[in-house]
């Protein structure tokens, strides 16, 4: 009988793992792979921040910090949240606001704060693959709600309807969404917001880490922006990591209801405490850039992605949907597929014949799909592109 917790055999280990072991072999070999599955901005931090930590250090900023964080990134946190979502009636201020490691604990909190044994909560899928784990680690139970290509992976205010049981405590919403690169329009969350109405004891749980990046079809749009009447069961997350290109500073928060804000912070209070006080210094001076700064990382990646739909639009037998924001394309495969095989098994041979490395989409809900990521430079990108499609060409 194992030692181990029976918690650590109800979730799953990345199925990207075993990927990332291949490709990591196949490079210290000495092969050239191209790497097309990096979750994060290939910017650099930006200078105001870095600048920031050399001040802090002189300083001597090293002591502990409060758990939910300092007060002034607090307040900076609410004055951004309060400017995306200038409909709601109770503005934020600086107690609403928790800061944590990354927007990864930050959910955790959430559903810490939250969730009873036996809770349910709404995922719809394909989904961001940490969610179902950190629901199971709080002792709840993951439901999906799937959506296809066909409504460009958003569900449909009737489709929620549906999906709601007595038992769903919480419904995660992820706007722009990994892997789906799909944004839901202002339009669209009202009417999810008015689906919501109906349910006073459902939290929304809106995951807005891609704030920043998007193309200009759809803008993002804060989901408290257009269902604002929900403010007092929703909690906005958000963070440093993918906006500002700061993964590693591990910066996150909950923007939420003063009850469930005191919640988080006495659980944060227990397991990591405040966080890394340089990189709190960090986000301060981040939080304070305007966001035109940024354009000039935003087009580049448009071009990108850009660039990225015109090869793969080339092969009829890879489904392409175009991703609104975010740098994900989350892509078809079914017709490349062999008998019996899914995503995984199509990313090994990917990898082993044409040395390309992309996610695939089991880890997300959905077999047929893979996701790649276009935070890569752009003559590797290209390259990448041009073999996966002589790849999938060249199948069956
Ligand atoms: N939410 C989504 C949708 C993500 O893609 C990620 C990171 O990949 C996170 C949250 C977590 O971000 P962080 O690195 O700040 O923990």
């Amino acid at each position: 009988m194992s030692d181990l917790a029976i918690r650590m055999s109800q979730i799953t280990e990345s199925v990207t793992l075993k990927l990332n072991a291949l490709a990591n072999e196949m490079i210290a070999k000495g092969e050239k792979v191209i790497n097309l599955t990096a979750g994060e901005p290939d910017f650099n931090a930006p200078e105001e921040s870095k600048e920031a930590v050399r001040e802090a250090l002189k300083n001597n900023l090293s002591k502990y910090t409060p758990v939910p964080g300092v007060n002034e990134l607090r307040a900076l946190v609410a004055e951004k949240t309060n400017r995306q979502q200038p409909a709601i009636q109770e503005k934020w201020k600086s107690d609403h606001v928790v800061i944590s490691n990354g927007g990864k604990q930050a959910i955790f909190n959430s559903f810490m704060a939250l969730l009873n044994p036996g809770d349910e909560v709404l995922i719809p899928a394909p989904y961001w693959l940490t969610y179902p784990e950190l629901v199971k680690l709080a002792e709840g139970v993951p439901k999906f709600l799937k959506t296809t290509s066909t409504s460009d992976f958003k569900m449909t205010p009737e489709e929620l309807k549906e999906a709601i049981t007595p038992k769903t405590k919480i419904l995660i919403l992820n706007s722009p969404s990994n892997p789906t690169g799909s944004i839901y329009s202002s339009s669209e969350y009202e009417k999810i917001g008015e689906v919501l109405k109906s349910f006073p004891h459902l939290w929304v749980l809106s995951d807005e880490i891609y704030d920043r990046i998007h193309y200009g079809e759809i803008p993002f749009c804060s989901f408290l922006a257009a269902a604002p009447f929900l403010r007092d069961q929703t909690i906005t997350v958000n963070g440093m990591s993918k906006s500002a290109s700061m993964t590693g500073w591990r910066v996150g928060w909950t923007v939420s209801p003063l009850t469930v804000a005191k919640a988080i912070s006495k659980f944060q209070g227990q397991t990591t405490s405040g966080i890394n006080s340089l990189a709190q210094a960090a986000s301060i001076a981040g939080l304070k850039i305007p966001d035109q700064q940024f354009l000039e990382q935003i087009e580049s990646f448009r071009r990108r992605r850009d660039m990225v739909l015109e090869i793969l639009e080339k092969s009829g037998k890879i489904e392409v949907c175009t991703p609104r924001g975010a740098f994900y394309f989350f892509i078809g495969i079914e017709k490349a597929l062999k008998p019996a095989e899914d995503s995984v098994g199509f990313a090994q041979r990917l990898l082993e014949q044409q040395k390309v490395a992309v996610v695939p989409g089991n880890a997300f809900g959905e077999p047929r799909f893979v996701r790649l990521s276009f935070a890569t430079k752009e003559d590797l990108l290209q390259e990448g592109c041009n073999r996966l499609v002589q790849f999938v060409e060249q199948s069956i």
